[in-house]
């Protein structure tokens, strides 16, 4: 069995664990959540008997790395194989004071075909299980060094649309704010999707509060359409009518991401549709000028036109934040994320 597919309360019920005391398992699971030791071995406050009984039987972590590259900007990408020979990737961002946001996969490659996208062009391969979400927090967390207590960030957007994995997503932040295993606050967790309605409203009922950010790319249906087919059965009109809906927290509010497509969506009366858009929404915008791969076909703005179409929002009062892109010398930027997934 794999630990980290599982809940504390699953865990209880597990044959291996079913003559312990949950204390026991308590234990355990500090010394693999909080001080990262994944080596049964060292865990020296558990018996002999049950540290071997961990070893012929369990394992923590379903993922080995087998490449990363570091950023002139301190971002690091890193690649990781799975049990199943397939290749995933996640990306370590330093922030301001300190600070630290991990960047994670929910698929491996994705279906959602988006025309900005590196991940895009691999199509769907499989979904990512609950422990290969889990232990790439539990990796990067090991390679940021980390101190036990210190707090992170969390961003679903890697490869993949985690609301077409939503069940396993769901179990992973279950286990990532569990307060016996990674203890992170819910405030910490941005789910990341290109608008799937259904998926979101799903999200909506699911009592930890995580914070809920959009890929949105384009003011219209026919600009969206043409850039993002899940458009075509997601339309803005219903989408927006699922966000005003949204059990938002109080002081929360919604992300927008808008990556900017030179020529495409980069224009002033582009940015004054997505003020006219989101009216009535409680939200932030953040304006992610195109990071271009050698697939794609589309170009970066230039730095004027960013700052015009960021002027017509903040004009009227919207925040609107220009994202450079780290780690984009290393692949690793926003939509840049593919690995090569020849099973081995
Ligand atoms: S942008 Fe996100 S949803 Fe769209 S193809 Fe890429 S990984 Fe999938």
């Amino acid at each position: 069995m794999i630990l980290t597919d599982y809940t504390f309360e699953e865990l209880k019920e597990q044959p291996i664990f079913s003559e312990e005391k949950p204390f026991r398992i308590k234990q355990l699971l500090r010394w693999v959540y909080t001080k990262l030791e994944f080596d049964f071995g060292n865990m020296t406050d558990l018996s002999k008997e049950f540290r071997g009984k961990l070893k012929e039987n369990v394992k923590i972590i379903p993922l080995e790395k087998i490449n990363e590259i570091h950023s002139f900007d301190g971002t690091t990408k890193y690649a990781f194989r799975l049990n199943d020979g397939f290749a995933i990737e996640s990306v370590l961002i330093p922030m301001n004071e300190g600070k630290v946001t991990f960047c994670i996969s929910s698929q491996v490659g994705c279906a959602m075909g988006c025309k900005f996208c590196k991940t895009a062009t691999m199509g769907l391969l499989k979904n990512l299980k609950v422990s290969e979400i889990v232990g790439q927090v539990l990796l990067l967390k090991k390679f940021a060094k980390l101190k036990e207590k210190q707090k992170f960030n969390i961003v679903f957007m890697g490869m993949g649309e985690p609301l077409n994995n939503l069940k396993n997503v769901l179990k992973a932040i279950d286990i990532l704010t569990d307060e016996k295993m990674m203890d992170l606050s819910p405030r910490r967790i941005t789910v990341s999707t290109s608008g799937i309605i259904d998926g979101i409203k799903k999200l909506g009922e699911y009592p930890k509060k995580v914070r809920l950010a959009i890929s949105l790319n384009a003011p219209d249906d026919s600009l969206r359409e043409r850039i993002m087919p899940v458009n075509r059965g997601n339309n803005l009109k219903d989408l927006i009518r699922v966000l005003k809906d949204y059990p938002l927290p109080k002081r929360d509010r919604i992300t927008f991401e808008y990556v900017m497509l030179k020529d495409f969506n980069d224009k002033k009366e582009h940015a004054l549709k997505l003020y006219n858009l989101l009216k009535g929404l409680k939200y932030k915008i953040n304006l992610i000028p195109f990071n271009p791969f050698p697939e794609s076909k589309y170009k970066k703005p230039d730095e004027k036109t960013v700052l015009e179409f960021q002027k017509v929002l903040t004009d009227r009062g919207v925040n609107a934040i220009i994202r450079k892109s780290k780690g984009e010398d290393i692949s690793a930027a926003c939509g840049m994320l593919a690995s090569k997934n020849k099973k081995e």
